[in-house]
């Protein structure tokens, strides 16, 4: 049966439990954008304490599923403690910590830098889709990633993304995505390299 939602529909989420949910919208990893893969560089070479479960080379090229080649973080082998969606592999992002933080988060708060000054833009956008993030997250019933039974889609089943009848509006939510959107991430990251600049120069 298929599923009809209406323009005007408003998609209301719940923040997930990091502890609860294990991170699963990481297990694949994510898609980079050119300028993503510049601060995730700067990240590990001035940040490697926050590091060192990261291979030698944590991003790779992929093509998932044909939908087209690029960029992307890679995965290692991870056991959940939870149940996944079957269409969901047991893997997780190299930048995924054990308990599910992103390192390149947690580098940037631990350094009193904006939060996701390092972390990937399809990461901090979600589950708005960064090409399109303005009309806020996807509908159920419209998953891009929707591919049939052998892939029934992404955004729309992890815990941050799903539509819960009960939950707040989107905007509420995602207050502070909005917000980002409207000051770019690359604002945030020129005022940490204008910092880093500062401090070799005085030392
Ligand atoms: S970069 Fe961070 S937020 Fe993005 S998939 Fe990896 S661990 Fe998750």
């Amino acid at each position: 049966m298929s599923c009809i939602i209406s323009n005007k529909f408003q998609v209301r989420l719940e923040r997930c439990d990091i502890a609860a949910c294990e991170a699963m919208c990481c297990y694949d990893g994510a898609y980079l954008e050119p300028d993503d893969e510049v601060r995730i560089q700067a990240a590990m070479a001035n940040y490697p304490e926050f590091f060192r479960q990261v291979p030698e080379n944590p991003v790779v090229s992929e093509n998932w599923r044909g939908f087209g080649a690029g960029r992307k973080t890679a995965r290692r082998p991870w056991r959940y403690r939870r149940v996944i969606p079957a269409h969901f592999t047991s893997t997780r992002c190299v930048f995924a910590e054990d308990n599910g933080y992103c390192s390149l988060e947690s580098a940037a708060r631990a350094h009193g830098l904006h939060p996701w000054t390092f972390k990937p833009t399809a990461c901090f956008l979600f589950p708005m889709p960064g090409n399109d993030s303005r009309k806020g997250p996807i509908p159920p019933g419209k998953d891009p990633h929707d591919l049939g039974p052998d892939y029934p889609g992404y955004a729309t089943i992890v815990d941050c993304g799903k539509h819960r009848p009960e939950g707040r509006p989107w905007r509420e939510v995602l207050r502070e995505e909005l917000e980002v959107i409207e000051t770019p991430i690359d604002h945030y990251f020129a005022m940490w390299e204008a910092s880093i600049d500062r401090q070799a120069t005085s030392a």
